[in-house]
């Protein structure tokens, strides 16, 4: 008897009792899981619920809204969220303060979207439509409650017609950067002439005239972030070359080298190397307004598909000036992976001088449960430039040698249609932050 009444008394506590004392914490899940997304005026953004929910998950989602008319009621969206989906609205010019307080309801696979303040959440703001896209961001941490601009891969609820646009970043508040996730795609489609740029379309970056289009575009993205341009040619046996520099200066004038080669084999090259390019782009784009301890060298090498020349010529160059080069993070080939596995390489052939820094990408990684180390050990590409003057060096890659390699390196279908982008997202984002990290810590 006594057994009984103790379970008794232990099902009401834990089915009635708990979850009125915890709500609105997980004991609520099962029915009605609540998403919060807090913005304090300094553009901070707070995750209270989300932390509770489903924490380790590591749900990304992006917000987007819309504006369609003037005077609106809120579109209470039937969607149902499984894990690893991310909620999506987009954000469009809206007459009401959006940023103050998103709040997110899931009731029965029904969601519907609230905003106002955190005091009177029941006094809905009704000056703007939503619509609600359901996108797959991968899973990243938990505590990313940043907004991503882009769609990566839209699996319900979508609205093909706002599919490219661009909503408006709102900060992470977690992490030192906040990757743009629609810059980082748009970098890279331009830059492997999946869309056209002023001076046309980038169709190859492995002609003189290719190279020179792809050194070009460079420029003016380093340019247009605020970055010192920079462009050191070279020549090398019968080949002449410049590589792109945008210059980050620090406080100290110690410098991190963030590489990928600009150049291609005579093909669109979007994952060699368009996406280490575009990555190095949108890692500078997080890093430019911020007061970092390292001089950052963001380079686009030239040649390096010849037998590394642009990185060749750069490590001497820059030996010849006496800079003091601390590291080299390079950036290979980051968007293919077909089986989502988020496996990746860590190049780093075990050499002693390099291990600091890969032990910060092993940390990175291992704070992240979208992606997991491959370790490889391979000289083909511009970190061996740096390794042979002695200057730590670490490889980013996609899991070439582990199986899952692009099957179009090299080849003519080297397009930006063959992109995981959000794979490619998580690798910029692990490398941005190994980026701040080593430019703080060393
Ligand atoms: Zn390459």
């Amino acid at each position: 008897m006594k057994t009984k009444s103790k379970t008794l008394w232990k099902f009401i506590f834990f089915a009635i009792i708990a979850p009125i004392l915890f709500e609105p914490q997980k004991a609520t899940a099962a029915t009605e899981s609540q998403f919060w997304l807090k913005e304090t005026d300094n553009d901070e953004c707070r995750t209270d619920v989300l932390s509770e929910f489903e924490l380790g998950q590591g749900i990304r989602w992006q917000l987007f809204a819309e504006n369609k008319t003037s005077t609106h009621e809120f579109l209470k969206e039937k969607i149902s969220l499984k894990k690893g989906d991310a909620l999506a609205f987009t954000e469009g010019p809206l007459p009401i303060p959006l940023r103050k307080d998103i709040r997110i309801l899931k009731t029965k696979g029904h969601s519907k979207l609230i905003v106002g303040s955190t005091s009177s959440l029941e006094k809905l703001h009704t000056s703007a439509t939503f619509f609600i896209k359901i996108v797959d961001l991968g899973r990243g941490k938990a505590q990313d409650c940043g907004l991503l601009e882009t769609t990566p891969r839209i699996l319900a609820g979508s609205d093909k017609t706002k599919d490219d646009q661009i909503a408006k970043r709102i900060p992470l508040p977690f992490g030192p950067l906040k990757i743009d996730a629609a810059f980082l795609v748009q970098s890279l489609r331009e830059f492997s002439g999946d869309l056209p740029i002023a001076t046309g379309r980038i169709q190859e970056r492995g002609s003189v005239r290719g190279r020179e289009a792809g050194q070009a575009y460079l420029k003016e993205e380093f340019s247009k972030l605020g970055l010192k341009v920079e462009e050191q040619c070279f020549s090398s046996g019968s080949y002449k070359g410049c590589n792109i520099l945008g210059i980050l200066p620090g406080k100290t004038n110690q410098v991190l080298v963030v590489s990928a080669h600009a150049d291609s084999e005579k093909n669109a090259g979007a994952d060699d190397d368009g996406s280490g390019i575009s990555s190095l782009l949108a890692i500078a784009k997080s890093m430019k307004s911020s007061a970092w301890n390292m001089t950052i060298h963001f380079v686009g090498f030239d040649l390096e598909e010849r037998g590394l020349l642009g990185s060749k010529a750069y490590v001497k160059e820059q030996i010849k000036l006496k800079t003091p080069l601390k590291a080299n993070i390079n950036l290979e080939m980051l968007g293919y992976d077909s089986d989502n596995d988020g496996a990746f390489h860590v190049i780093d052939c075990r050499r002693k001088e390099s291990q600091n820094l890969v032990n910060l990408v092993k940390q990175s990684a291992s704070e992240r449960k979208s992606l997991k180390v491959s370790p490889y050990c391979t000289n083909r590409s511009d970190h061996a430039s740096f390794w042979n003057a002695g200057i730590p060096a670490v490889v980013i890659s996609q899991n070439f040698f582990g199986g899952d390699g692009n099957p179009c390196y090299h080849a003519s279908c080297d397009t930006f249609d063959k992109i995981n982008t959000t794979y490619l997202y998580n690798l910029v984002d692990l490398a941005g932050s190994v980026v701040a990290k080593f430019s703080e810590e060393n």
